[in-house]
């Protein structure tokens, strides 16, 4: 068996496309368009790829967007205060902060800080909140990513035992809400658990976000299961390496996605749709 290729540079573009065409409806009718607020403090040069990137898709679709770069010294209370400032802006409908941040900004205090209407990220204890009692709102982008690409796959997940390899905040917990919220039974995995392979082994969607390279060889894999590879290390010359051992897994699974090309365009789909949801909803539309 050879894994069909989840495409999500292919997926996410026809998603840009349905946006796009909603915003032309919006601007036929006199609408303001949705604004995105990225802050991004430092020059880490990762970060700075990702922004700009963030950039370029909000030009695409027709979104308001702007940058504000701040200094790596800039202080909790100035960055609290340009978040303030974000949340009473009536153009901007996302407020996003580009993580990591520098040692001495503590990120949940900032995150926190952030109107949670205007939460795109998702990472806002009231949205997590929200989906872990089966009523979301903004979701966290790279969970909500990887759900969209899961409906583009279109079988039943309802009752499929689903393994996550890693345990953030920002990724493998909420990956769990939302896959709980879509039938599935969940077995999350971290550092400390014990006989990883035995749990991966039972599951018929494997989800890796740890980012260590080739943590997961093909006998892990379950024949025919669905093979999602969060993880993104970044090695000489710059070459992208994800979790999974792709070309020996893809012999194994029935859907796998590639690194790059998988579940970072989808993670950056999210972000748009989220901004695009969060200005329906300033506007009255939702
Ligand atoms: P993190 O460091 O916050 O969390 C890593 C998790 O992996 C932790 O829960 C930890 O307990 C677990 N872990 C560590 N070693 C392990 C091991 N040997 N076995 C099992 N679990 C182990 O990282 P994160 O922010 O969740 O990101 C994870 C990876 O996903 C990184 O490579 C990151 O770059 C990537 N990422 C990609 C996207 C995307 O859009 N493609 C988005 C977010 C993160």
């Amino acid at each position: 068996m050879s894994a069909q290729i989840l495409d999500g540079n292919a997926i996410a573009k026809t998603l840009r496309g349905e946006i796009r065409a909603e915003l032309e409806r919006w601007s036929s009718a006199g609408r303001r368009l949705p604004g995105l607020a990225v802050i991004l403090v430092g020059n880490d040069p990762a970060s700075e790829i990702y922004v700009k990137g963030k950039r370029r898709d909000c030009d695409e679709v027709g979104f308001h967007s702007i940058v504000q770069h701040l200094s790596a010294n800039v202080s909790q209370a100035d960055l609290e205060a340009r978040i303030a400032a974000l949340n009473d802006d009536a153009t901007i409908d996302g407020i996003l902060v580009q993580t990591p941040l520098p040692e001495h900004i503590d990120e949940d205090r900032i995150i926190d800080c952030i109107d949670p209407a205007k939460d795109v990220d998702g990472f806002h204890a009231y949205n997590i909140g929200l989906l872990a009692l089966r009523r979301p709102a903004l979701r966290s982008c790279t969970p909500k990513g990887i759900m969209l690409l899961l409906e583009h796959i279109g079988c039943a997940f309802n009752g499929m035992d689903a393994a996550i390899i890693g345990a953030s905040n920002h990724v493998g917990r909420p990956m769990g809400l939302e896959l709980l919220l879509a039938g599935c039974t969940v077995t999350t995995a971290h550092k400390f658990t014990r006989n990883i392979e035995d749990k991966v082994k039972l599951a018929d969607i494997v989800i890796s976000a740890v980012g260590k390279p080739g943590l997961v060889p093909a006998a892990w894999i379950k024949p025919g299961a669905i093979v999602i590879d969060v993880g993104i290390t970044r090695g000489e010359n710059n070459k992208l390496y994800g979790d999974v051992q792709f070309e020996a897994v893809k012999d194994v699974a029935s859907w796998i996605t590639p690194v790059p090309g998988g579940v970072g365009p989808m993670t950056r789909i999210a972000l748009l749709q989220n901004t695009l949801q969060a200005a329906r909803v300033h506007q009255g539309l939702l």
